[in-house]
């Protein structure tokens, strides 16, 4: 994995998106979001702020972001060093390479669910929209829904004998079993 690949690196000298680097970075939901819109080959790069439709700075969508970011901060202090040398690990776990940058995403948070939305006032009801019986957060998604348990299982990782307070330490344990030599080649995957 590339930590400094640009976006002109996934285009063709024809113009065209490079479909097959694409897989294998990107989960498919992302794929579909890249080839939504062609390749710009002829503009400069530029700056743009991320967080209004124009891509200019206004205060309004400024504060917005300001109280986005104080919640996870105040959340993460104690647990910044594992995060951290978690995410440095999942470069490193033995995989496709778009596992590994899903793996990079839930633990930099960048995967929204029910329980940041209603964080944010926008859903009433923020039970896992699986299995009616969690709150839909990033562990219960990845680690705890009986669905997803299932899909551990078949992989012969028994998440549900864990039973952590974090999405972290999930990872964690996961990382230890991975690394593991004995942990067979087809199961990576
Ligand atoms: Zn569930």
């Amino acid at each position: 994995m590339d930590l400094n690949l640009q976006v002109d690196s996934l285009i063709s000298a024809q113009g065209a998106w490079k479909i097959e680097l694409l897989k294998e970075l990107f989960v498919q939901e992302d794929i579909d979001r890249i080839l939504s819109f062609p390749p710009a080959n002829s503009l400069d790069d530029s700056w743009i702020w991320a967080y209004t439709k124009e891509g200019g700075y206004n205060v309004k969508s400024g504060n917005w972001l300001v109280l986005r970011l104080e919640v996870p901060q105040a959340h993460q202090a104690n647990s910044n060093q594992l995060v951290n040398d978690l995410k440095t690990k999942s470069w490193k776990i033995e995989t496709k390479p778009k596992i590994r940058m899903f793996l990079w995403r839930i633990l930099s948070g960048a995967l929204v669910l029910a329980e940041s939305i209603i964080a944010h006032g926008m859903q009433d009801n923020g039970l896992c929209s699986i299995c009616r019986c969690g709150v839909e957060s990033i562990k219960h998604v990845i680690f705890e829904c009986e669905v997803a348990r299932q899909v551990w299982n078949n992989a012969m990782i028994l998440v549900g004998q864990w039973n952590f307070g974090s999405v972290e330490e999930y990872i964690g344990k996961l990382y230890e079993c991975m690394n593991k030599s004995t942990f067979p080649e087809n199961r990576r995957r």
